[in-house]
């Protein structure tokens, strides 16, 4: 089928319309570059729109980290409570990838990481404070920091520990013991033991923040194509010269490759390794509470998030590593639920609004990848964000436009090359 886009040079392709890909538009709109989105589904609702809008510079220790694979591996013999969740794929880059992600689990790992994540975090924080600002969002958007909770000691004492570890970091973070948590929380169930608070974080309501994003960009100039698959693409002398759809082809100067968990999928006949695996987690949101909680909240033991939005609570976890499928299963939802009670006073029944499942995009080490294709000398890679793609997405997009630009960018990227597997 020949379509206008055959005709058309376009100047900046992006494929995939999430947080990542979405914010990416936003600086090179403002660069004054000339944009298009190609996204299989609909802009913004990806894996980007259901998730808790953590919005969290504190997260500076990359997913890959010591202890997280003998964690993973008791947290297997409670199927019903575990947090954690592996699917068996007999598909050799899987196989590969699961290797590469326990043999990074290490301090080596967290010490590459820590300075690359916490510049991007920054970026990414300041940078949504301006465009909410700038833009005028009304998202929700609450700096009240994010609160971890205990009820178990020895997980409140590990949370202390790394409280101290992230203070000498330059992370703003405060630690309540029992006789102070209520006060900070009122939400909070009597036996909670305590809570460290990382007072520089914030959170949003994600859907409405990547609807108002995708309306802005619209009207900035962006051409959109929906329900556009890239199924794809035509290379010759190191050059992407054409992005196969089923509507067409679509030409363009520079194509940046943004489909989070989908990447390496979209990329395989580019020849370039882009290890990223899915990690299906779930959401339900719930009309408010009458308590509700004053600032976003992780339930420590559980792993999961609660989140305050407006007229709305959304509870969310379970992180499962090489799902594909993004069709929540009720019975997490009811777990997740269940979770939540254990820590916060929710009503006696809550009135479910929406359930959902998505994608966390997740390398070997849990940093995500943005630059330049090493051998397509006009493509980028910004994928990978793992548990972060909604907190990093501002500063991504920021390091992506100056990259584009040929300008220096913010920090120095090397560390996020795709070079490095
Ligand atoms: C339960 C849960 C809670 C989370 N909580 C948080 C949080 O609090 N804070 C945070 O920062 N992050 C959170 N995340 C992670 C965050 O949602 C992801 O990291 C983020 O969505 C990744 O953004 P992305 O733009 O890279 O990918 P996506 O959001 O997945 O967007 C990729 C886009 O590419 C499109 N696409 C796929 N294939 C193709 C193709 N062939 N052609 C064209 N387009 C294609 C998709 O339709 C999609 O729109 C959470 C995730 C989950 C699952």
């Amino acid at each position: 089928m020949t379509t206008k886009s055959d005709m058309l040079k376009h100047d900046i392709l992006i494929i995939g319309g999430g947080p990542i890909g979405l914010s990416s538009a936003y600086y090179l709109l403002k660069a004054g570059r000339k944009v298009t989105i190609l996204d299989s589904n609909e802009i913004g609702k990806g894996s980007g729109s259901g998730n808790a809008g953590h919005i969290v510079p504190s997260h500076i220790i990359p997913l890959a980290a010591p202890g997280v694979v003998t964690s993973a591996l008791k947290w297997m013999f409670s199927p019903s409570t575990s947090p954690f969740g592996l699917k068996i794929r007999l598909d050799p880059k899987y196989i590969a990838w699961l290797i590469q992600f326990a043999a990074a689990c290490n301090e080596a790992n967290v010490d590459r990481a820590l300075e690359p994540m916490k510049n991007l975090g920054q970026l990414s924080a300041d940078n949504f404070a301006k465009m909410i600002e700038d833009e005028n969002f009304d998202c929700h958007y609450q700096t009240t920091g994010f609160l971890n909770l205990y009820k178990n000691q020895a997980a409140f004492d590990e949370g202390k520990h790394e409280a101290e570890f992230m203070q000498e970091h330059g992370i703003p973070v405060r630690v309540y013991e029992k006789n102070q948590i209520a006060g900070v929380e009122p939400a909070v169930r009597n036996d909670v033991l305590g809570g460290v608070h990382f007072t520089g974080d914030a959170h949003l309501n994600p859907a409405v923040f990547l609807k108002l994003l995708g309306e802005r960009i619209r009207a900035m100039g962006a051409e959109v194509h929906e329900h556009t698959p890239v199924t794809g693409f035509a290379v010759s002398e190191g050059k992407v010269r054409a992005v196969r759809t089923a509507s067409g082809e679509f030409e363009a100067e520079q194509v940046i490759l943004a489909a989070g968990a989908w990447s390496s999928i979209v990329a395989r006949d580019l020849q370039i390794n882009i290890p990223v695996q899915p990690a299906r987690g779930y959401s339900l949101t719930a009309s408010a509470i009458q308590n509700m909680p004053r600032q976003a909240l992780i339930l420590g033991d559980r792993r999961v998030a609660v989140s305050p939005f407006g007229n709305h609570i959304r509870v969310t976890g379970r992180l499962e590593v090489g799902e594909f499928s993004t069709t929540p299963k009720p019975i997490w939802i009811q777990r997740l639920e269940g979770f939540a009670r254990e820590y916060i006073r929710l009503d006696e029944k809550l009135d479910i609004k929406e359930t959902w499942a998505g994608l966390r995009p997740v390398t070997p080490d849990g940093v995500p990848i943005i630059g330049r294709s090493p051998i397509h000398s006009n493509l980028m890679i910004a994928a990978g964000h793992a548990m972060l793609g909604l907190s990093l997405a501002p500063g991504t997009g920021q390091v992506v436009a100056e990259l584009m630009n040929g300008e220096k960018t913010a920090f120095d990227l090397s560390p996020f090359g795709v070079e490095r597997f």
